[in-house]
Parts: structure tokens; C-alpha cells; sequence
């Protein structure tokens, strides 16, 4: 396309025309930029443009810009005030390319597109349809290059007759475009900018929505946790559970901590947090004591945490504050000390105690002893443990301890036993011993707690009471014998004489003589028993007639009880008579002694299986349940009023019980206190007898 060159008039007028109408361009274009600076609206200033421009024609020129789209690939409306609507629509959304009228194809090729007719120009054959009914004609068009190189849109004159450009139009077009130009990257920068100020709008509000999450968060954590900020330590947040560990009601927040916890003076927790703020490093406390004032009326109250102490530092990674994250172990703390204090007290008990104490597993397994032990055996653990314990026993002894403690041990029931232990010496004393099985909730036994009591004293004692007993029994013996001879001599004497009284006076006193001959009696068995001198003299003999001997003889002397006999066919029995007879009068003379207000007494024999049964039932005191297996003990007598004003030593049961056992029976007792009690014995048959 040829460009005619425009031929300058130098005439005075014409330059003065071409002046104001230079200024008139200038001056549009200064409206346009300023109200750019102001911020209006892209859509208005490119209208504003078009009609600037249109102002500066008197040819009928008609001003069109258009956008690109972001692709690049369409061109969309900007701003042509005086073309017709129905132009401007269909033009709307054009797809740009090399043969796309004057516009598509300027922002397509990014040169600037003259078209002097439009009729004939084959860049507008697919489009001249379209513009030519709307009477135009020339339409010539420049690509709007931003900065960076790229097609912003377009900027188009079109004109009513075939036209080719001026110089001036030329001018026009390139001070048009640059203004242009402004606007929209103007626009584009502003647009750049909101965005900019969006997201980081968007970026504030995520920040501060996370900021309340981790503010929740330690609000609702189930430990006791402050946030401080700055060398004063100034609290900025404390949840629940702090409010509560230092004392609900309390006011904290917006307070450096010596004066939100004064009491905390002197407890070195100030400079603790000092040193973390100063140093940054992270502070770890375990059961840390911490004296607080909770009630807030000055008492000061021992609280423990596990704490740590977690410096905190802004994006800048410098120190801002510290996260404080405890929780409080008091109770923890008090439980251990309480069970320490009581470990402590169970300690001091077990060692000092006058016994030895000692504690097995439920086998009896003994994983303990107290100190007393070790003491007195001159031993360890390592060596006492489990079974150890034979070691110190006497080895006479041993083998009987070990059977008997094992049955107590797989039965549950509790252990008694005497036996000599060593001592470090080398010497052995005698010890009482006792286990008591410990049971669970189920009943289950779970352990065993066993004493020792040192008895040698005690064992001496009773030796040295039983040799006087034995002597005195002995000496008396013959003494008594003989004063009872001489008195039935005298009574025979004065019976001559014919001095009945005096007769019966010795009489009397031969009664108090049998009596003590009976204690004496009674005495040595006891002691005989004891020294395991106590023999049988065995023989085989009618013992329905030893029974009614017997009875025959204590109806004698009871004048106020009759013997209801109830007796069995006789039978042979084997055995040492008169021990046996010894077991029946005692029976018998203890049914009538300790049932003074009847008068009867009831002896029974009878047939068992393989046994002979005796039984003697009174109708007097009776014998309370628990003393009942008493009375067959070693001088064993029940207190009380009653029974006490009866004389005795509480030996006649146990002598009974000793020749019962000794001829393999049994013996036994029925008793109602205040009803009476039935005393029975039991022989095998046939007896044997030990020898
Ligand atoms: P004692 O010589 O004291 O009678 P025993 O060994 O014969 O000694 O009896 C022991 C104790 O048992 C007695 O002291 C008495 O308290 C009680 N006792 C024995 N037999 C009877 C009985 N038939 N009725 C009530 N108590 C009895």
C-alpha cells in the first residue's frame, strides 16, 4: 500500500491552525491521563479516548479500540462510541488472523493495517458485508504493543470514503496508541496489584484463623500450659488447667510473672525462665516443687509439675516468648512419697520387732526377711532365699520342720512349730514359729507372713519348773504313803478303843490324804510324760468289769450324784487296765465335781466301727465352744467363778489324753456352756497298745 507523502504548507494561518489543533490533541490527551491517575474505570477512559480522538476530525472519523482477550486470541469490546451496536456486536469476540479485517489482522501480525477501501481490500472480504451497510468505507488500525512485547488490543479510525493517511493521522495514531497503551497496562498494573492485595488479605486471614486453632487448641489440651511473651514474661494466654494449677479467680493476663505470682519469689522459677529467654535452649523439669498461693489467702500450698519450658521465636527467628507445658503430678508425687513413708514405717517395724519376721510367695517360696534374722543367723538373702533356710536349722530337727511347714504350706492352713535354729555363734536357741497364710479378695492365698520368737528362756523355765515338780512329786510321794498308813493304824487303834470319834476324825483326814495322793499322782505322770518316761503296762481284760469297778468306786465317794450306767455287752479289750480305769475316774470324778447342782451323771459304753466308745455325760457347768479345745492341755484350767472354787492342777485331761493317744484311740469332748458336757473316749479293737 503506497503512503502519500503529506506536502507541508509553509503559510502562516495554516501553521497557526495546525498549533491549536496540536494543542487541542495535547490537552485531551492531559484530560485522559489524569483521570487515569485517578483510578477511573479502563472501559470509560477508553471511551474517552475514542472521543478525544473523534474531536480532532472535522472528516467524519469514527474511533474504535478493542481488547485482546488473555489468550490472545480474540478481540474483544473497548470502547467505539459512534459506531452502530449491531456493528460493534458482531465485531465482538472476532477471532484475529492474517486476513481478519484491519483489526484482527493488526493484532495479528503486530503491524499496523491501512485499508483505504474497504469495498475492495481482501483483508476485509469475509467482513465488508458487515461494515459497508453502516457506510463505512477506509479503516485503518495499529496493534496496542504493551511493554513486554505483547498485543494488548487495538486502535482503529475508520472514515466514511476511501482514505489513506496523513502525516498528522499518523501522529494522531501513534500518540492515540501510547495513550492507549497507558491506560490498559495502567488498568492491568491496578488489576495485578488488587490481586496482589487479595491474597494477601487471603494469607492474613488463614494466618490469624490458624493462630485461633492453636489458640483452641492450647485452650482445650489437657495439661497446664501458658504462653509468655518478652524478657518480663508476660502472659499472653493460660488455659484452663494453668488457671486451676496456680489457683482459679486469679489474674494473669497482660502481667509479667512476678507480679501475676509473687509468691513464686525466691523459688528460683523467675530465673529459671530467665535463662531460657536468654539462652533459647528448652528447659525440662520432672516433679518440680512449686509453692502456690491457690486460695489466694497467703498459705502457700506444694504442687508438683513435669514441665518444659519452650522458648518461642517470631518469623524472624528471634526469642519472643516461652511456651510453658506442665502437668501437674502432685497427686503422683504424695502417692510415692505415702507409699515410701509407709515401706519406711513397715521397715522400721519388721527390723526392730523382738522377732524374726519373714515373708513367702504363695509356695512358700520366702523372698524376705527382716533384719533381726540376718542379725542373730549371721546369713544373706542369696543364702536364706526360697528353701535356704535349712541351713541353720538343727540337723535333728530339719527333716520334721520341712514336712510339716510343706503340708501348711499346700494346705493353707496356718503353721506352728518349736525348733532349735543357729545362731552365728554356733550355738543353737529355741524358737516359736508361726506362718499365717495372706489371702486375696477371692480367698486365694497370695503370700505367707511367718515370726520367730526365741523361747530358750521360756523352755529353760518350764525345764527347770518341771525337774522341781518332778523332785517334789518324788519326795512327797513316800512322806504321804506313810502318814496315810499311820492313820488308818490310829483310826484302827481308836476303833478298839471304842473312841468312834477321833476314828472318824482320822477317817477325814485319810480322805485329805488320798487327795494329795492323787495330785502327787498326778504330778509325776505329768512329769514322767514329759520326760518321756510314761510306760504302759499292757494286758488283755474284761472291760465291762473294769467299767463297772470304776463306777462302784467313785459312786463311793459321790454321795450326791447317782451313776446312771448304760452299758454295752462286755468285751475283751487289750490294754493297760489301770490306765484305762485312771481315764474313766477322771471323767468321772470331773462330771461330778463340776456339776454340783445335779444329781446324776450318766456312763454310757458302746460298740463303734473296729472301737469301743466310753462316754461319761454330766448335767453341770458345761464348757464354753472355745475353751473346749483347751481342756485337754497341761494344766489347763477354765477361769471363772464357779469353776475355780473346784480344786485341781488341770492336769487329770491331759494325763487321760496321753494314755488315750498311747493306745492309738481318740478322746473328745460335747459341751453346752451352762447344758453339761459329755467327755468320750475311744479304743481300738483290739487295742494294741505302744510298749
Ligand atoms: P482339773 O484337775 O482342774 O479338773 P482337768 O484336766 O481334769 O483338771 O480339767 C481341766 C479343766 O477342764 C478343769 O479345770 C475344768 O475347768 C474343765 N472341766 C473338766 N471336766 C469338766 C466337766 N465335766 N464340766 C465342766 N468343766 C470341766
Amino acid at each position: 500500500m503506497g503512503m502519500p507523502q503529506r506536502t507541508h504548507t509553509a503559510g502562516a494561518s495554516a501553521a497557526a491552525v495546525e498549533h491549536r489543533h496540536l494543542e487541542a490533541l495535547v490537552e485531551g490527551q492531559g484530560r485522559v491521563l489524569e483521570m487515569i491517575t485517578r483510578g477511573m474505570p479502563l472501559a470509560d477512559i477508553l471511551v474517552m479516548i475514542a472521543r478525544w480522538v473523534e474531536a480532532q476530525s472535522e472528516s467524519g472519523l469514527v474511533a474504535s479500540l478493542h481488547l485482546l482477550d488473555p489468550e490472545g486470541r480474540h478481540l474483544l469490546r473497548g470502547a467505539a462510541p459512534s459506531l452502530p451496536d449491531a456493528y460493534n456486536d458482531a465485531i465482538h469476540g472476532l477471532a484475529i488472523g492474517p486476513r481478519a479485517g484491519s483489526c484482527g489482522t493488526a493484532a495479528y501480525t503486530k503491524e499496523t493495517v491501512i485499508v483505504e477501501d474497504i469495498a475492495h481490500d481482501p483483508l476485509w472480504m469475509e467482513y465488508r458485508d458487515l461494515a459497508l451497510p453502516h457506510g463505512l468505507r477506509a479503516c485503518w488500525s495499529t496493534p496496542l504493543i504493551g511493554s513486554d512485547g505483547g498485543v494488548l488490543g487495538t486502535f482503529a479510525m475508520y472514515y466514511r470514503h476511501p482514505r489513506l493517511p496523513t502525516e498528522d493521522d499518523r501522529q494522531i495514531i501513534r500518540l492515540v496508541s501510547r495513550t492507549a497503551i497507558l491506560a490498559i497496562e495502567h488498568q492491568q498494573a491496578e488489576e495485578e496489584r488488587e490481586r496482589l492485595r487479595a491474597s494477601e488479605q487471603r494469607a492474613l486471614l488463614q494466618a490469624e484463623a490458624e493462630r485461633r486453632r492453636l489458640h483452641d487448641i492450647l485452650m482445650e489440651a489437657p495439661a497446664v500450659i501458658a504462653v509468655m511473651r518478652g524478657p518480663e514474661h508476660v502472659y499472653e494466654l493460660a488455659n484452663p488447667l494453668y488457671m486451676r494449677a496456680i489457683g482459679r479467680g486469679r489474674e494473669v493476663l497482660g502481667k509479667p510473672i512476678r507480679e501475676a505470682l509473687p509468691e513464686l519469689a525466691g523459688q528460683g522459677i523467675y530465673e529459671l525462665l530467665d535463662r531460657v529467654y536468654a539462652s533459647g535452649e528448652t528447659h525440662e523439669g520432672k516433679e518440680v516443687p512449686v509453692r502456690l498461693d491457690r486460695a489466694g489467702n497467703g498459705t502457700l500450698e506444694d504442687v508438683y509439675f513435669n514441665f518444659v519450658y519452650q522458648p518461642s521465636r517470631d518469623e524472624s527467628g528471634v526469642m519472643d516468648g516461652i511456651l510453658v507445658h506442665a502437668v501437674d503430678v502432685t497427686d503422683l508425687v504424695r502417692a510415692r512419697q505415702q507409699a515410701q513413708e509407709s515401706e519406711e514405717r513397715f521397715r522400721t517395724l519388721a527390723d526392730n520387732m523382738s522377732q524374726f519376721a519373714w515373708m513367702a510367695d504363695e509356695t512358700g517360696f520366702i523372698f524376705w526377711y527382716n533384719q533381726r534374722w540376718y542379725d542373730y543367723t549371721g546369713t544373706t538373702l542369696d543364702e536364706m532365699k526360697g528353701w535356704g533356710w535349712q541351713k541353720v536349722h538343727h540337723p535333728d530337727h530339719v527333716a520334721r520342720v520341712v514336712a510339716k511347714i510343706s503340708a501348711c504350706f499346700q494346705s493353707g492352713t496356718p503353721w506352728e512349730d518349736t525348733f532349735p535354729l543357729r545362731g552365728k555363734d554356733g550355738r543353737y536357741r529355741w524358737f516359736l514359729s508361726r506362718a499365717i497364710p495372706i489371702r486375696d479378695a477371692s480367698g486365694r492365698v497370695m503370700r505367707w507372713f511367718g515370726t520367730n520368737t526365741d523361747v530358750t528362756e521360756q523352755r529353760r523355765l518350764e525345764q527347770q519348773k518341771d525337774d522341781f515338780i518332778s523332785i517334789a512329786s518324788h519326795e512327797l510321794k513316800t512322806p504321804v504313803t506313810s502318814a496315810k498308813a499311820y492313820a488308818q493304824l490310829l483310826a484302827l487303834r481308836f476303833q478298839k478303843a471304842g473312841d468312834a470319834r477321833s476314828a472318824d476324825l482320822l477317817g477325814k483326814m485319810d480322805g485329805q490324804l488320798n487327795k494329795l495322793t492323787k495330785l502327787i499322782a498326778d504330778l509325776l505322770d505329768e512329769t514322767k510324760i514329759e520326760g518321756g518316761k510314761f510306760k504302759l503296762q499292757p494286758s488283755t481284760f474284761d472291760y465291762g468289769a473294769l467299767v463297772a469297778d470304776i463306777v462302784e468306786e467313785v459312786q463311793r465317794t459321790a454321795t450326791r450324784h447317782t451313776l446312771v450306767c448304760e452299758l454295752a455287752p462286755s468285751i475283751s479289750v487289750t490294754g493297760d487296765r489301770e490306765r484305762i480305769g485312771q481315764v474313766l475316774t477322771n471323767l468321772l470324778t470331773n462330771a461330778v465335781k463340776y456339776s454340783p447342782r445335779a444329781d446324776r451323771v450318766v456312763v454310757r459304753t458302746a460298740p463303734g466301727e473296729g472301737e469301743i466308745i466310753t462316754s461319761v455325760r454330766d448335767f453341770g457347768l458345761g464348757i464354753a465352744k472355745e475353751k473346749q479345745g483347751k481342756v485337754f492341755d497341761r494344766f489347763f484350767r477354765i477361769e471363772g467363778k464357779e469353776h475355780e472354787t473346784y480344786p485341781g492342777l488341770g492336769l487329770g485331761l491331759y494325763i487321760s489324753a496321753e494314755i488315750v493317744r498311747r493306745h492309738h484311740g481318740r478322746i473328745w469332748v460335747e459341751s453346752e456352756e451352762g447344758q453339761g458336757s459329755i467327755f468320750a473316749f475311744a479304743l481300738p479293737l483290739p487295742a494294741t497298745p505302744e510298749e
